[in-house]
Formats: C-alpha cells, structure tokens, sequence
C-alpha cells in the first residue's frame, strides 16, 4: 500500500507520494504557504486567469517547479472549461500555458502523457485532482474533476486514453485523488442531487443532513474508477476537504470565488 506524505522543500509545503518519486515520478500537489501573491490570492496562488498579478503567479509556479529541478518550459497547461476532453501531451506542447494564459491547450480538462520530462499542470479550488500513474507503461495524467467532470465521467475518459495511447492495462493504473471539497461542505440543491442520482442511480454519493443535501465528489470519482477496473487498493484519497482547510488551501465556495489555485503537477523525470 502506498501513501502520500506533506513534503517541505525552502519553505514550500506540498504534497507528494514517495512511492511515485522512487520510480521516477514528480508528483505534487501545492499548498498556499509562503510566495509572492497578496490577498486574496496569499500566498502561492498557481492561477493565471484568477486577477492576481501575473508576475507573482509566474514567480510562485517557477518557485513550486523548482523544488523538482524543473523549468516552465517544460510544464503543460489546459484550459479547464470543467468539460471532459483529454488531451495527449508530448513535447510540441511544452510550455503551453506556463507562463501566460493565452497558450493553454484549449477545451482540456485532463492531460495523459509518457514522454519523459514533461511536467502536466492543473489548478485547483475545490474540484477533485485525479492524478493517474501506470508503472508497467510509464505513463501518468492528471484530470480536473469538479461536479461537472464528474458527471461526465472525466476519470473515465482519463483512463480510457490510457488505454488507447500507451496500451495500459486499467488494473496496473495507480490513483491519487488530493485535496477538494469534501462531503462535510459540498452542499447542492435539490435538482442538481436529481441529475446525479440519474447518471449514477447505483451510486450517487448523496447524503442527506439536517434537511439539507450534501454531495460526496471523491466517493463518486471512486466509484467511477472502481467500476472502470482500477483495483480499490490501487486508489488513495488523501481526504483533505479544502473548504474545511482553507489555512492550507484555496476554497472558491469558501471563499466566494475570490482566491487563488493549487497546482497539481506529475510527470515521469528525465532519467539521470
Ligand atoms: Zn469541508
């Protein structure tokens, strides 16, 4: 069984797996302790299309990237439309999106790729991160998966692309799903619980407290992949609620959608 640990490196708190990193996987999820941003942003803030100065997200996304010996040239950015389109990335997309918004791969809400050296990025303010590592054909991929993508299965297309692109075998894939709002304050409204209970009527993940209705988006991500092949004790879930945690984290709902992003970020390491 592998797990995930808080990593420190100059002051940079973050998120990682060490049983990634030993076989040559930079994972990380990022914190928003320390960096350049000012409130409401304070003080890592990784998103561009958020209002915050560009020059600090630039500089906290060279600061996070650092910590792996990686330059933004080699990062990968969609644009998160929190649709459920995949793209495969190889090396004609590097730097795509790093350090200007404008250059993001368009209508892409998750990224697989087996070219080494290539960091994929995604941002995050409560929507699931869905990060996805096949040791047998090395290769990863990071989805965003919010109630949106979720409804439309985005970790479902993820590793269907797997599949077709590098021939993964689903019960090889490991998965981690980091830091997102969690059961305790997604709250929805009645019609949007309808909708879910259709599209996934034997598990919708749906709970009802104190006459009001509650949505558990990791459980239904699970249940996703679980049905899909990935074996339970391949998939870990870190359980960190972001609006519960926002001394740690940017919340959008919390925090009335002024606030900065998380990056998560995987990719297989040059080898040395
Ligand atoms: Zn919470």
């Amino acid at each position: 069984m592998y797990k995930w640990i808080w990593e420190n490196y100059r002051g940079i708190q973050y998120i990682t797996i060490p049983h990634w990193l030993e076989q040559g996987i930079d994972i990380g999820f990022s914190s928003r302790h320390t960096g350049a941003s000012h409130h409401p942003f304070h003080s890592l803030n990784m998103g561009l299309h958020v209002g915050d100065n560009p020059i600090s997200v630039i500089r906290n996304r060279h600061e996070f990237m650092s910590v792996f010996g990686i330059g933004l040239e080699q990062v990968v950015c969609c644009q998160q439309v929190h649709g459920s389109s995949v793209a495969y990335v190889n090396r004609q997309q590097a730097g795509r999106g790093a350090e200007d918004y404008e250059t993001v791969l368009p209508g892409i809400d998750a990224m697989v790729t087996n070219t080494p050296g290539i960091m994929l990025a995604a941002f995050y303010a409560d929507c699931i991160p869905v990060f996805f590592f096949d040791p047998i054909k090395s290769a990863v991929a990071i989805a965003h998966s919010g109630w949106k993508g979720t409804m439309d299965k985005i970790v479902l297309n993820t590793l269907q692309t797997m599949v077709e692109e590098f021939g993964s075998d689903i019960v090889d894939i490991e998965v981690f799903l980091g830091p997102g709002i969690g059961p305790c304050c997604f709250q929805i409204q009645p019609d949007l619980s309808e909708k879910v209970s259709k599209v996934f009527p034997e598990f919708d993940g749906i709970m009802d407290r104190n006459r009001e209705i509650y949505w558990d988006l990791r459980l239904t991500n699970i249940n996703i992949l679980i049905e899909a092949g990935i074996k339970p004790d391949k998939i870990i879930d870190c359980g960190i609620c972001t609006s519960c945690r926002t001394d740690l984290f940017y919340s959008h709902r919390r925090e009335k959608g002024r606030t900065g992003r998380m990056m998560a970020a995987i990719g297989l390491r040059i080898p040395r």
